[in-house]
């Protein structure tokens, strides 16, 4: 068992003090494979490693197939070239109207305050987005309230990636006064890693933050499996229910990670005892480098039949496709997910 004592160390200090070096992180799992390190060291060179140390503390040692690990750990795999895995699996540069909007959806749009995350999951689909072209300055706020003012059906801006909970308590605050300040704005989502990765990034002074603001708040955690809820996590978790924030989980479908009923239905049921609820499984986007954990349609298709017949129906989350240019995310079960 690792102990990196991190329930008591300031958010901060651990995001300034991740795992970038894939050798320093075999080393602490106390994995020796030479093919293990060479592909991290090849993956990594093309989307760095990025871990925070209380996210490994949550991995089995000497197990390769950690499920958390399979996620982080660059894998010669990702240098593959497939032809259906792209960039821009989504299409994300056409509906990036201003630094720092990406408006797909006709009620809410996202707003990416920063580039940074605190982990890179390997999966990611924005794993080559230019974050650095697109972040606003202060001086662009002007341009986005008369972007939401000019599209009067806007009623919810969504904080995403990079990770809005990287930044600090004071930068968070100055943006939500900003959206607080337009009447048309009703609610304000907040989609992060961070409360799984760091969980004492949930500190006192966030949630006040959240609790006093006149927007509805939902916070979307991102978890793929039940190890990465450990009782502190889950503790932590239950601090923003206990301040009556509505909190959800989306999730993806990974080969090798939670590609078995048990292990979604476990990852529902803690979810639960975290009062999270299950939001999304994602089908995961076609993104280049992140083919071996793409699964056959035919699986996916069992999985979900199993865990509806496993779980109460608040417990299931729904199974959904993006596809570049839809109004909304694509419902798969009981049609086609090709
Ligand atoms: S935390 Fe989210 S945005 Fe960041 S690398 Fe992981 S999936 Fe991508």
């Amino acid at each position: 068992m690792i102990n990196y004592l991190y329930r008591e160390q300031n958010w901060k200090s651990q995001l300034s003090d991740l795992i970038t070096d894939p050798q320093e992180l075999l080393n602490i799992l106390n994995l020796s494979q030479d093919d293990l390190l060479s592909g991290a060291i090849l993956a990594s060179e093309q989307f760095k490693l990025r871990i925070p140390r209380a996210f490994v503390e949550k991995m089995d040692i000497s197990n390769p197939k950690d499920p958390l690990l399979l996620q982080v750990l660059p894998h010669h795999l990702e240098l593959e070239e497939h032809a259906d895995f792209v960039t821009d699996p989504l299409g994300e540069e056409q509906a990036n109207h201003l630094p720092g909007i990406l408006h797909k959806y006709e009620s809410r749009f996202l707003l990416t305050l920063t580039g940074a995350c605190a982990v890179h999951c390997r999966y990611c689909f924005r794993r080559h987005f230019p974050y650095q072209e697109n972040l606003p300055k202060n001086h662009d706020w002007e341009n986005i309230q008369n972007y939401i003012l000019q599209h009067p059906q806007i009623n919810e801006i969504i904080l995403s990636g990079g990770d809005p909970l990287t930044i600090s308590n004071q930068k968070l605050e100055t943006w939500i006064k900003r959206l607080e300040s337009i009447e048309q704005l009703q609610t304000l989502r907040i989609h992060t890693r961070v409360p799984v990765v760091i969980p004492t990034r949930l500190d006192d002074e966030l949630l006040t933050l959240l609790k006093n603001s006149r927007l509805r708040i939902v916070i979307v955690i991102h978890s793929n499996h039940a190890n990465e809820l450990d009782d502190f996590t889950v503790s932590q978790l239950k601090n923003l229910a206990d301040q009556h924030i509505t909190v959800l989980n989306q999730a993806v479908f990974l080969k090798g990670v939670n590609d078995n009923a048990d292990v979604l239905v476990n990852l529902s049921k803690r979810l639960f005892e975290a009062r999270v609820m299950p939001y999304y499984l994602h089908v995961l986007d076609k993104v280049k480098g992140a083919h071996h954990f793409d699964l056959d349609n035919a699986i996916i298709e069992q999985i979900y039949t199993d865990i509806l017949a496993r779980l109460p129906g608040y417990l299931v989350p729904k199974l959904v496709r993006e596809i570049a240019g839809e109004k909304n995310k694509t419902p798969l079960y009981g049609v086609t997910v090709a």
